[in-house]
């Protein structure tokens, strides 16, 4: 919120002195070059929520949380199951008004999120009368391209999730693993800037999940996207995120931020590395 004070201050100077923009002086029009370029991509201003469960009885799912992810970067939240992180996303995705607080998208606050936020559940919800890659073109579809560009595009994105041969079968016919796999291809080509990911490898096997995280961190890398993800997972977190958040057991707050610093391109190998034990026994203590 210090960085919004600091553009609405610029911009008043500007304009008590009648100044275009461009005519500041170059300190000034460099800071504000610098305010604008830390601005968040999505930020959750004291988001709550307090859920009732009957006349007299309600459930805190999450107390006040803060939160400000800069463009391009990508958070890992871990918590224990209840402790809120499915009830943030539906917050985050627009599919829940919280009880208290607000979500900003570029420094707005924004009720409407369709079309801006992409979103993978748990549940992959690949409807059972559409074939595999009619599924995985959803978005694009939703989006106005024309299904046989949204089809072409897609095609080539099958092989590499290990989908490949399988864009004319249903749903019921693939793996659990499978359906996450064109869940998550669903998701994004969706293309949002902002990806919000709950638990997307929960039903992959560790070595194909490790596969699928280094597609995602491939994804992400090309087409600089804002990226949330639930994961259970301590190095999976470590390997995919340049943050990761614990949440406390309900109701849900955040107990501890990591800020990891390890090198990119991350490599599966790094896990073995004395800075990633460092960081993976932190996070383990928070969660304990
Ligand atoms: P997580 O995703 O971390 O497992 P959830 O966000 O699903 O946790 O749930 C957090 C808490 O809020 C849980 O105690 C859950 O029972 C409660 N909860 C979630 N949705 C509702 C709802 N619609 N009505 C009442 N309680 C809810």
């Amino acid at each position: 919120m210090a960085v919004s004070g600091i553009l609405a201050f610029s911009v008043a100077t500007n304009d008590q002195k009648g100044n275009s923009y461009h005519s500041l002086p170059v300190r000034v029009t460099r800071a504000v070059a610098e305010v604008e370029s830390y601005r968040p991509k999505l930020e959750l201003v004291e988001v709550s929520q307090v859920f009732a469960t009957g006349t007299d009885s309600v459930v805190t799912a999450l107390q006040p949380i803060d939160l400000a992810v800069p463009p391009g970067k990508f958070v890992s939240i871990i918590g224990p199951s209840g402790c809120g992180k499915s009830t943030l996303f539906n917050i985050i995705a627009g599919l829940q008004r919280p009880t208290a607080g607000d979500v900003l998208l570029d420094g707005q606050v924004v009720t409407r999120m369709i079309g801006l936020v992409g979103y993978m559940l748990q549940k992959d919800l690949l409807l059972p009368w559409r074939t595999v890659l009619d599924n995985v073109i959803l978005g694009m579809e939703l989006k106005g391209v024309a299904k046989t560009t949204a089809r072409a595009r897609a095609l080539p994105y099958l092989k590499r999730y290990g989908l490949a041969g399988f864009d004319r079968h249903y749903p019921a016919a693939l793996s659990g693993g499978m359906r996450q796999r064109a869940a998550l291809l669903r998701t994004l080509l969706y293309d949002t800037e902002v990806v919000l990911l709950d638990e997307p490898f929960g039903a992959l096997d560790a070595l194909t999940r490790e596969r699928m995280g280094a597609e995602l961190l491939r994804i992400w890398e090309a087409r600089k996207k804002t990226v949330v993800m639930v994961t259970h997972s301590i190095p999976e977190a470590l390997l995919l995120a340049d943050r990761v958040l614990v949440l406390s057991p309900r109701p849900g707050q955040v107990r501890l931020t990591v800020e990891n610093h390890l090198p990119r391109p991350r490599r599966m190998d790094m896990e073995y590395s004395p800075e990633f034990g460092a960081l993976a026994a932190q996070v383990r203590g928070a969660i304990a």
